[in-house]
């Protein structure tokens, strides 16, 4: 799965989301969310993203790899 991790906090530009083709993004309170078990790892949505906040999971930098849990997190509770 991809993830989005901290620059898109209270950034949210959505650009993203008219990229997904299987539209698995979703809003949160402060930053959006790929839904990981919804997410075909296609990668569209990473070039488009003008903060630079999504990763392939195995890509996510160290500081931001709790990001990938707090996606999972999300999608339990909702
Ligand atoms: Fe959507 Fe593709 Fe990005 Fe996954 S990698 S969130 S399927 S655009």
């Amino acid at each position: 799965t991809y993830v989005i991790a901290q620059p898109c906090v209270d950034v949210k530009d959505k650009a993203c989301v008219d990229e997904c083709p299987v539209d698995c993004i979703y809003e949160g309170p402060r930053n959006l969310y790929i839904n990981p078990s919804e997410c075909v790892d296609c990668g569209a949505c990473e070039p488009v993203c003008p903060v630079e906040a999504i990763f392939y999971e195995d890509d996510l930098p160290d500081d931001w790899a709790w990001y990938k849990d707090a996606s999972v997190e999300f999608f339990n509770e909702v």
